[in-house]
């Protein structure tokens, strides 16, 4: 299936065809429309099969399209475990929102903590970041939550078992109202602690499953 098929943005669209790729991935087929619709989503599907993109496409079209509400909050954050999987986020937005006006900024354990500081006072409005240290700028008063639009939980199983549950809690509680749409994405559905925390994060999620042959 087409990337036009999906009731993705011309500009979107053109993007997708520029990097070469022929169609969509099965999990961005079934993802996507879910997301563009406005639902929340808990999906699942097997390593190198298109994640990323099956969130970000509808991100960007959900920025592209609507009016923010806040124009000082980020409109978007994605979660991811590891530092490495977080670049990987990163490096996909920037093939998105090259040559547009839209920011994006990597917000990485480790690194210079004033340096993120005064990235995230420029406004941008996709923050990728680990958990715990988008969380201690949270605690900081360095970003506020109130207008966010999407809260995306890549790889949600593996933040867990990493310990990061208060971390999610606390930027959950902090971007908590009614227009926020959440997604998690986790290598398997039948995780009961995914399971359990997706009931606190989600509201009435549309649950996307592709099993590897
Ligand atoms: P996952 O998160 O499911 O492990 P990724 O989102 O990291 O997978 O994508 C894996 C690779 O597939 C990346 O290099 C990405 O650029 C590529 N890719 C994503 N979508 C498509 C597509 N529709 N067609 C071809 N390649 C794609
Ligand atoms: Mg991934």
């Amino acid at each position: 299936m087409q990337f036009k098929e999906l009731g993705l943005d011309k500009r979107l669209v053109e993007r997708m065809d520029h990097q070469g790729f022929q169609g969509a991935t099965e999990i961005q087929q079934q993802a996507i429309p879910v997301v563009i619709a406005g639902k929340d989503l808990l999906a699942s599907s097997k390593t190198g099969s298109g994640k990323t993109l099956a969130y970000l496409l509808p991100a960007m079209q959900r920025v592209i399209k609507q009016k923010a509400f806040s124009k000082r909050d980020p409109r978007v954050v994605v979660l991811a475990p590891t530092r490495e999987l977080a670049k990987q986020v990163y490096g996909q937005l920037r093939g998105l929102t090259a040559g547009s006006n839209l920011k994006g900024v990597l917000i990485l354990g480790g690194e210079d903590f004033n340096l993120q500081s005064k990235a995230l006072a420029k406004d941008p409005q996709f923050v990728i970041a680990t958990p715990g240290r988008l969380a201690d700028h949270l605690e900081h008063g360095h970003l506020e939550l109130k207008g966010l639009e999407m809260l995306i939980l890549d790889e949600a199983d593996r933040m867990l078992d990493l310990g990061f549950s208060k971390q999610l809690t606390a930027i959950h509680k902090a971007a908590d109202h009614r227009r926020r749409q959440t997604l998690m994405f986790s290598a398997t559905m039948d995780n009961a602690v995914v399971n359990e925390f997706g009931a606190d994060l989600l509201s009435a999620p549309a649950r996307v499953r592709i099993d590897a042959e």
